[in-house]
């Protein structure tokens, strides 16, 4: 899919790269090596459906680079899935992990499919399809997934799983899991956790209080429901939610625990009362200090960037920027929080669930959430030292340190 100036993901992830490697002057060969992926997998996936009717989808595994560690990254079940906003995803999570400064690369991997559609053992037997695909590029210390959108702690339990019945009890070959199989505590939140930590620090240095400052939770899926929770917790009043069904905006204040509980029980906010109706695009753009695009990519576009009210956008989301909308942002002085930054909290945690998993010990949660608070304060630290020093935006000072750590280790490593 491309935005209304034709560019897709990739495009956007590319633009940045670009700019760090030229302010980092890498020769031309070591940033393409960088820059483009090291290897693309697509597979079919069978898929029998409950009425015996066959259908077969398209998956990939995209491993971009593993100049710091095994690839790492998420499994996406979305019909918008294809190989360039896979290529995309999977390039973001190399610059991710090199930014939050955990020994991974950069992967990612979906199925084409709209997972609604299918029962809950038609998505077993297709994930464990899935593993059998792409089977030959991963392992434990080559390739781990984790969940991405419309995938869960279940998709990881069966995952590993599948992947156990071949190779052995092998629980380090993807993160997510249920606590009960090998999961860390904490795993589940440590996204939304870390929104709401990189928002605190973002305030801060704003000099904008969070006590009070009204925020909006765009998404309310796994990442977005517990920032706004978190957020909650933090003294930030939660004033719009969305869904796919569409948002819920109450300048005192949404009902949270009501708002989860029917996302628990119904799968959705649409019944969720006390709060005005508004377009998940009249969401966006309604009144607030603080935005949180918690959904899908490119949201905020050169078409609704002018009317955006808040005045910190923090990313929940992989890429809900697209370039323009960074621009128009960039002059009218609205700080942007990075994804690589923002969302880092849930890689961060999967990491944590990977030693975990390595040493057959298990963490408890105050030890976790410690580490994950530690590994943010830093990668926040580091992200606004090197926008001052560079004078540069959050998002251009996270791609310079990543970028930079990937050169490090590649030329360290030889070619
Ligand atoms: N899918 C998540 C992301 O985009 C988590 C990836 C992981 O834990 O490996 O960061």
């Amino acid at each position: 899919m491309v935005d209304s100036a034709g560019h897709n993901s990739l495009d956007v992830v590319n633009h940045f790269f670009t700019f760090a490697a030229k302010i980092l002057k890498l020769n031309d060969a070591l940033a393409y090596l960088i820059q483009n992926t090291d290897r693309e997998l697509r597979v079919e996936v069978p898929l029998v459906r409950d009425d015996g009717t066959l259908e077969v989808y398209n998956g990939y595994r995209v491993q971009h680079n593993n100049a710091r560690g095994p690839y790492k990254g998420g499994l996406r079940y979305h019909p918008e899935v294809d190989a360039i906003e896979v290529t995309a995803l999977a390039s973001l999570m190399t610059w991710k992990t090199a930014l939050v400064d955990v020994p991974f690369g950069g992967a990612k991997g979906g199925i084409s499919v709209d997972p609604k559609k299918l029962s809950l053992r038609e998505k077993e037997r297709l994930t464990r399809r899935f593993v059998q695909g792409i089977d030959p590029v991963i392992g434990p210390n080559e390739d781990i997934p984790a969940p991405d959108v419309n995938t869960d702690a279940q998709t990881m339990a069966w995952f590993m799983d599948e992947y156990s019945r071949q190779h052995g009890y092998t629980p380090a070959i993807v993160t997510g899991k249920p606590p009960a199989v090998g999961g860390s505590v904490g795993r589940k939140e440590a996204t939304g956790l870390g929104v709401a930590i990189a928002t605190e620090h973002a305030a801060e240095a704003m000099r904008l209080p969070l006590q009070g400052a009204r925020v909006i939770v765009q998404g309310f899926g796994n990442v977005g429901s517990h920032a706004a929770m978190f957020l909650q917790e933090r003294g930030a009043t939660i004033v719009g939610i969305s869904d796919v069904s569409g948002g819920k905006y109450n300048p005192k204040g949404i009902d949270l625990q009501t708002a989860l509980r029917l996302q628990n029980e119904a799968g959705s906010i649409k019944d969720l009362g006390g709060a005005e109706n508004r377009t998940n695009a009249e969401l966006l753009e309604s009144e607030c200090e603080i935005l949180v695009p918690a959904a899908l990519d490119r949201v905020l576009t050169s078409d609704n960037a002018e009317r955006i009210k808040a005045k910190l956008i923090v990313e929940g989301a992989n890429a809900p920027t697209t370039f323009e909308a960074d621009e128009i942002f960039r002059r009218r002085g609205i700080t942007v929080v990075p994804d690589i930054l923002a969302n880092a909290g849930g890689v961060t945690v999967s990491y944590f669930e990977w030693v975990q998993n390595l040493q057959q010990f298990a963490w408890p949660i105050e030890q976790v959430q410690e580490k994950l608070a530690k590994k943010m304060a830093r990668a926040f630290k580091d992200t606004w030292e090197t926008a001052a020093k560079h004078n540069v935006t959050p998002r251009e000072a996270a791609f310079i340190l990543a970028v930079g750590r990937v050169a490090e280790a590649t030329q360290l490593r030889g070619y």
